[in-house]
């Protein structure tokens, strides 16, 4: 069973959005299990202190590397297989490829970075994967822990009610997902697509691929096959 271990100086966030709706089913239904545990429990001192200045000199302050290690050492004993991630911005972007391998995997324990960020040597040492959810820079890694949880558990199997919904979706095939319509057939005097009401299962397939296409090299060119570009 996949299973999350998050490490975070705010373990009271989880499992948040995490647990509602399918993706707290099914963690209610042991599908999938988390946990949360606070890096100040590994502090040794009065204060449980987890983090320093910087070194060289700057603003802010810096997660220490010994505490953190403990943290680890300690949910992830010798022989836990499963990937250390540490959420960052210097990372690699988080793609539904990354998600796909985690969800068939043992699951993840997850760093939570704060402040100026994480003692370099401890990201070496542990040999955490760097992991950002995108180019921009957040207060911490928590809610970067949830984003790339929600887009995991999702793919584990039973979790989501109906498998074919994700087939088809956005980046599962290299392109953005075609445009949606649902009843009425007619609002605010848009109509949905003749296509789609036709009955017409090969010509259905042929639009929403056309869709996907066109979709894709206005918003996301970066996404085709160069040649296609
Ligand atoms: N000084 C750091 C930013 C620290 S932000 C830098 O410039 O790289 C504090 C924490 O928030 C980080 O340690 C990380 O865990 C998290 N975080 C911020 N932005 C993120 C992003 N885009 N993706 C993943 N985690 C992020």
């Amino acid at each position: 069973m996949f299973s999350a271990d998050i490490i975070t100086l705010f373990p009271e966030l989880f499992p948040g959005p995490l647990g509602a709706s399918v993706l707290g089913r099914g963690l209610n239904e042991g599908l999938w299990a988390l946990q949360a545990t606070q890096l100040r429990d590994f502090a040794p001192d009065r204060h449980r202190t987890v983090d320093d200045t910087p070194s060289g000199g700057g603003a802010g302050m810096v997660l220490k590397p010994d505490i953190l290690a403990r943290a680890i050492d300690t949910i992830a004993p010798a022989g836990d297989l499963r990937p250390r991630i540490l959420m960052s911005p210097r990372g690699t972007p988080l793609t539904q490829a990354r998600a796909h391998e985690l969800a068939t995997g043992p699951g993840a324990i997850i760093v939570c970075g704060r402040f100026e960020g994480v003692d370099q040597r401890v990201i070496e040492a542990r040999n955490l994967e760097e992991i950002s959810i995108g180019d921009y820079v957040l207060a911490g890694g928590e809610v970067a822990a949830m984003v790339l949880l929600e887009a995991v558990v999702r793919l584990i199997p039973g979790v989501l009610g109906a498998l074919d919904s994700r087939d088809e979706e956005s980046f599962e095939n290299g392109l953005l997902e075609y445009p949606q319509y649902t009843r009425p057939q007619s609002f605010e005097g848009r109509e949905i697509p003749a296509v789609l009401t036709s009955g017409d299962h090969g010509k259905i397939a042929k639009w929403r691929h056309e869709q996907s296409l066109a979709l894709t090299a206005a918003r996301r060119p970066d996404l085709l096959p160069v040649k296609e570009r």
